[in-house]
């Protein structure tokens, strides 16, 4: 088996990658990994284990079809991670953001289709649904994003969906919530708070605290795209949820304590703009239809998550060094 994965030196596609390549998907141990990955400011080479003997790393642009087809034949299917990840970002340049997630996501798709791929999943998000006041998001709900982010990944979706009805790809669809755990890059939420925390800075907390997010560590959310792309079904999508609603003031009271900081070192800043209220997933497809179900609980996945920062400062400051600089 040789497994192709875009993004795989971002936060959650090298989280997939060192599993896979560790044996921890059963069945899967001998599995050759190539990773193609562009390594913007979000990728990078120390997330992925580059000396391993089933690893190849291609640097390289999704968009770049001649490059895929080059790429792709001998390979039996696609974990398709790579985007433009960071809602604040799209905020601020959005077209960065459509090239990639929609350009880019039918370049894959077309060189999959040339190509005879046998297997492909599109990993997505629940931000596709936009903002949920009351209730969970089934897979039917329709696609109201808010942010450019959003929008572009639920055209990223779309167009995954039209390779699967035109042309009969065999592809299914990820939507997972809010992910953290470690390699996470030190611009989101929680890995932001955590390292600011342990350097003695404040924590940039948005409008009044309130929204709230469903969180899931990212080794569940990799164990789910595993199981979808063994035993999912072409043209369906697979909410990925974890059942654990917080709001942002939650998270970082606890973020506080774990890292032994008061509340004055809470920074209230204007709210984003467009910032969705609520997010919830229903997720009973993927638990009842594929037998998923999340391992890790928030408290155990948070603590171990401030551990890792704690343990590789080495790491994420020279992550935060290079953003300083740019
Ligand atoms: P990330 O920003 O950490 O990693 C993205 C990776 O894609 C980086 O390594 C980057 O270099 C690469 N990349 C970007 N543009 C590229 C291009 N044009 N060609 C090739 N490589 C390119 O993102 P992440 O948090 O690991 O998210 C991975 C996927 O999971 C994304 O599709 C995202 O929408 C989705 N997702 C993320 C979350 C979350 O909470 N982080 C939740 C649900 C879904």
């Amino acid at each position: 088996m040789r497994i192709l994965v875009t993004g795989g030196a971002g936060f959650i596609g090298s989280h997939y990658v060192r599993t896979l390549l560790a044996g921890g998907y059963p069945g899967y141990e001998d599995t050759r990994v190539t990773v193609l990955d562009k390594l913007t400011y979000a990728g990078h080479l120390s997330n992925l284990p580059t000396d391993h003997p089933r690893l190849d790393f291609v640097r390289g642009d999704i968009c770049d079809l001649p490059l895929l087809l080059d790429l792709l034949p001998g390979h039996d299917a696609v974990v398709h991670f790579a985007a433009e990840s960071h809602v604040d970002r799209s905020i601020e340049a959005a077209a960065d953001f459509v090239r990639t997630n929609v350009g880019g996501t039918q370049s894959v798709l077309e060189a999959c289709l040339r190509t005879g791929i046998e297997r492909v999943v599109h990993v997505s998000t629940d931000e596709v649904y936009g903002s949920i006041a009351e209730g969970s998001w089934t897979e039917t709900w329709p696609l109201e994003p808010n942010t450019p982010y959003a929008a572009s990944k639920a055209g990223s979706d779309l167009v995954a969906r039209s390779y699967v009805r035109t042309h009969g790809l065999d592809l299914s669809i990820t939507r997972c919530s809010n992910n953290y755990g470690p390699y996470q890059h030190p611009e989101k939420l929680i890995p932001l708070f955590i390292t600011n925390l342990l350097a003695g800075e404040t924590v940039p907390l948005y409008g009044d605290g309130g929204n709230i997010r469903e969180w899931l560590h990212v080794d569940d959310h990799c164990r789910a795209i595993h199981t979808v792309l063994t035993l999912g079904r072409a043209g369906e999508i697979y909410n990925i949820g974890g059942g654990n609603e917080q709001t942002n003031r939650q998270i970082t009271d606890r973020l506080l304590e774990l890292c032994g900081a008061d509340a004055s070192m809470i920074r209230w800043v204007a709210d984003r703009k467009g910032h969705d209220l609520r997010y919830s997933i229903d997720e009973s497809k993927i638990r009842e239809e594929l037998g998923y179900t999340p391992h890790i609980s928030f408290e155990e996945g948070l603590r171990s998550t401030v551990a890792w920062y704690r343990d590789n400062p080495g790491w994420w400051k020279s992550i935060k060094h290079e953003q300083a600089a740019a």
